[in-house]
């Protein structure tokens, strides 16, 4: 009763956690990186032992390199999985992106001549 289990020992010095080895996208140097601040989505904020900036995990699955730390929502992904990403991306951006865009404002159209010529009966 009323035992508390959620004492931390905070006399114990803090594990150093390190990630797996990676390709730094500073100093493209492949290390592993120190993990500074947890993340409860798996967006552990790593500093690379080699240059001491921020990265972080590629989102890709597969990939065990490391993206820029940033802001920017672009960053997910280290260089390499990101060039990747660009070049599908355009090449979906000019098919794919178009026929959206295509669809979009036939709908757009039929929307304001619609209501632009009034309710049709
Ligand atoms: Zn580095
Ligand atoms: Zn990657």
């Amino acid at each position: 009763m009323g035992n508390k289990i959620n004492k931390i020992d905070e006399t114990a010095e803090p594990i150093k956690e390190l990630k797996q080895k990676g390709v730094c996208p500073f100093c493209k140097e492949l290390v592993a990186p120190e993990v500074v601040e947890k993340n409860r989505v798996g967006r552990d904020r790593c500093v690379c032992p080699n240059c001491k900036e921020s990265v972080y995990l590629c989102r890709t699955p597969s990939c065990h390199d490391y993206a820029k730390w940033t802001e920017s929502y672009d960053h997910q992904f280290c260089p390499a999985c990101w060039d990747t990403i660009k070049k599908y991306g355009i090449l979906a951006g000019t098919t794919l992106g178009t026929i959206v865009a295509n669809l979009l404002q036939s709908w757009a159209v039929s929307k304001i001549s619609e209501t632009g010529t009034g309710k049709k009966r």
